[in-house]
């Protein structure tokens, strides 16, 4: 990403921008941004946020957003949620640009992805099949279950692996007999936020668990698998933290980086020029 993002400055005469919208702060959103920012001047992105007050309103939140949409120095922004219940997420996530829209939270977006086109895809999703691809593991022609439905996890998790050929089934809260379903899958992907949901005991032998899951149990941070006792069973595991939470951090980056060389104009190039001899 560096080399991308040094190339794409010296070609434009800036960095490519990332913004982040807050509203209020609470303790995880500032890890959360104080990560994505150290991560942006690792790799030489020209990162900030805008920090609306916790009482802010759906009209100063997407004033904010439309702000950000207006700045050429603005490739891509993301809104920190969740958002106070009084501001309605829909309002806010279709202010956003979809061109500066780098996770993938708009409805084109999300469009874009259900159809197999080539849009931004949530960056939580993407992390949780990325990493799979580059542990080698064959996704074509396998078995996959997704523990979970949300817009932003588990159903576009669920597409991307469809559009990889995997067969893919979708679990929920309402699934009976969660345990008969994992126990058919090659692959599982966990995004309930439900700690110790998913057991070695409803786990076929060498199948490859990804947990996207982040909960806070006794101060510790710990997925949605129990990881004793499936890291036995299972192939290969992601950890939490440490496992798909920091991928996807890094695949907002690359999203940012494509998003700021879409939108940038053609770079002019030196014309011939054209004698007029002696005529
Ligand atoms: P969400 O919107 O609350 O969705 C949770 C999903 O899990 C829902 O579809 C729910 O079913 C399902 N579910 C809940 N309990 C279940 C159970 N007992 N059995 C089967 N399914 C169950 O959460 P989310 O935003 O998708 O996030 C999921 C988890 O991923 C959370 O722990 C979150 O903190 C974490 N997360 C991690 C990252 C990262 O970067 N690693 C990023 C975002 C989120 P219904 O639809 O029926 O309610």
């Amino acid at each position: 990403m560096a080399e991308d993002v040094a190339t794409f400055t010296a070609k434009r005469g800036r960095p490519p921008g990332l913004r982040v919208v807050i509203v209020g702060r609470d303790a995880p959103s500032a890890v959360y941004l104080e990560r994505i920012l150290r991560g942006c001047e690792t790799v030489g992105i020209d990162a900030g946020f805008v920090e609306l007050e916790g009482e802010a309103t759906e009209a100063s939140v997407t004033a904010a957003v439309r702000d950000l949409n207006d700045d050429p120095a603005v490739d891509g922004l993301i809104v920190q949620m969740p958002l106070p219940p009084t501001i309605r997420l829909r309002a806010v996530i279709d202010a956003i640009d979809p061109a500066k829209d780098i996770d993938g939270i708009h409805p084109l977006n999300a469009g874009l992805l259900r159809l197999g086109y080539d849009g931004f895809l949530p960056a939580t999703a993407h992390a949780a099949i990325e990493i799979l691809r580059r542990s080698g593991i064959e996704i074509a022609g396998r078995d996959a279950v997704v523990v979970g439905r949300s817009a932003v996890v588990g159903m576009p998790a669920a597409f991307i692996l469809v559009k990889e050929d995997a067969t893919v089934t979708v679990c929920h809260s309402r699934t009976t007999d969660l345990g008969s379903h994992v126990r058919r899958a090659d692959i599982v992907i966990v995004a309930a936020g439900h700690p110790g949901l998913i057991t070695g005991a409803m786990l076929k032998p060498g199948a490859v668990v990804v947990d996207v899951g982040i909960n806070v149990v006794e101060g510790h941070i710990v997925g949605d698998v129990d990881f004793a006792s499936v890291a036995e069973v299972a192939s290969a595991i992601t950890p939490v933290p440490g496992g798909v939470g920091p991928l996807t951090n890094a695949i907002l980056l690359t999203h940012l980086i494509r998003a700021a060389e879409r939108q940038a104009p053609p770079v002019p190039t030196a014309r011939p020029v054209l004698s007029g001899g002696d005529r």
